[in-house]
């Protein structure tokens, strides 16, 4: 561990272990009050086109509605958040659409968060479910303890119809496997940082999925860094809330933020910048903390946020370093996440590695994958998240490359549930070329 993250946990008292403590989130009912953002609304509709789920769902009333109208009605107090909001999978796509600045996703977020407290039943198999898939890093953090048996079990045919059966977990879908190591575990092994530096410092934010089931992303995102001369830390973190946000668990989700608020915001003052390796974690610690969640140093910590390949692109001379190297002959499909584009890197990798020699990478277009997180991995909206795929499913197929590329963990998983492609970070490719 480093002598940074030492003196974080110490500073904040943070483990692995840390118990969690109740926070209540809608305080007096009248903390978050979205009238003003509701009333930007000119009823133009472009975030109604915009909706992947309106588009194959009739029954889904869309965001217009989720958003301003739902928060008109609730100038009247008697008017109850409507169920359909569940129906949404945050893939955030409306909030870039609308033309008015409205915060759609905002809103959203909120109003699930309030049907979930008020109306859901605790003791339902939805709720359980919901609670279970939105705190992934809990299971995660006990299958990575077994990780030969968890990914025998977890896609043991019998045991997934039981999941399906009794949870509502979808058995469509393979589980994706445990590492042998986990990114943390490795980066103990190797004793931490081996670049050390006062002016390019650089504290990363793994997320669950590098953790638990791709270190090799970790691995790429560290190597390609220190390539570039910079110290990189790994604070203790949570989750960043993305899957909690999804499923209205913003008591949960207010806690984790918590952590990854204090225990990386104490590191911008020392000169270090957050990065990310997946576009929904930058996401969610760059406009969902601040949009939802009043905690110190949280507006610090957002405008300190970038995704790994964004923050190389704006410090160093990466296209130059690329076009200048090499890779064995490969042809990639490339699928921008809805999360990049709402952060406007929908294009980057494409620009990033056409310049690279042995390399064809082709845009399969700016559809949205369908899986949406924990979205496609619910019995009753597995249907659903495979229809909003398929456009994307057919760009793959009719791209040169057969080979996926992509930012997203749950894009990736989806991309190769609907093509068979085996699917590569963009990290992976910059570090075959750079290190
Ligand atoms: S977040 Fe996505 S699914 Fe939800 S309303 Fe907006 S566009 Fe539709
Ligand atoms: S895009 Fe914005 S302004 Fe247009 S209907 Fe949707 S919320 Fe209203």
């Amino acid at each position: 561990m480093s002598d940074a993250e030492s003196q974080i946990d110490a500073d904040f008292g943070t483990t692995e272990q840390d118990d969690f403590e109740p926070v209540q989130v809608f305080d007096d009912g009248t903390g978050m009050d979205l009238r003003p953002g509701a009333d930007n609304c000119y009823k133009c509709t472009s975030c109604d086109t915009s909706c992947p789920v309106a588009e194959v769902d009739d029954d889904f009333p869309g965001p217009k509605f989720q958003g301003p109208e739902q928060w008109r009605l609730k100038r009247k107090e008697d008017t109850d958040i409507d169920g359909s909001v569940m129906k949404c999978s945050n893939c955030m796509r409306c909030d870039d659409a609308c033309p008015s600045g409205v915060p759609l996703s905002q809103m959203h977020n909120t109003a699930r968060g309030e049907y979930v407290e008020n109306h859901m039943d605790k003791l339902s198999a939805e709720y359980i479910r919901n609670r279970i898939l939105s705190n992934y890093r809990t299971s995660a953090e006990i299958a990575s303890k077994v990780p030969r048996l968890a990914n025998i079990a977890m896609n043991f045919g019998p045991a997934r119809w039981v999941m399906e059966k009794t949870l509502g977990v979808t058995a469509e879908r393979e589980f994706p496997e445990f590492a042998r190591q986990t990114f943390r575990e490795w980066w103990e092994e190797r004793g931490g940082p081996q670049v050390r530096s006062e002016e390019k410092r650089v504290a990363y934010f793994h997320g669950c999925y590098s953790n638990y089931n791709t270190p090799e992303v970790g691995k790429a995102m560290v190597r390609v860094f220190e390539e570039f001369g910079y110290e990189v830390v790994v604070p203790q973190q949570r989750c960043s809330g993305t899957p909690m946000f999804a499923n209205g668990m913003l008591d949960d989700a207010k806690r984790a933020a918590g952590i990854n608020v204090e225990n990386f915001s104490g590191l911008i003052p020392e000169g270090y910048d957050i990065i990310a390796s997946c576009t929904s974690c930058s996401l969610s610690l760059k406009q969902e903390y601040p949009e939802l969640f009043d905690i110190d140093g949280i507006q610090d910590l957002s405008s300190h946020t970038y995704e790994a390949i964004e923050y190389l692109r704006i410090h160093e001379d990466v296209e130059g370093a690329v076009a200048d190297a090499s890779v064995p002959d490969q042809a990639f499909a490339y699928h921008a996440p809805c999360h990049a584009r709402n952060q406007g890197l929908n294009r980057q990798s494409v620009e990033l590695f056409r310049e690279l020699d042995g390399v064809t990478i082709e845009d399969v277009g700016d559809s949205c994958s369908g899986i949406s997180g924990t979205y496609g991995w619910k019995e009753e909206k597995y249907e659903t998240s495979m229809k909003i795929g398929e456009e994307m499913f057919d760009h793959m197929h009719h791209a040169e490359g057969n080979v996926g590329m992509t930012e997203c963990p749950t894009c990736s998983m989806q991309m190769e549930h609907g093509t068979g492609y085996d699917i590569k970070h963009p990290l992976q490719l910059l570090e075959e070329a750079l290190v």
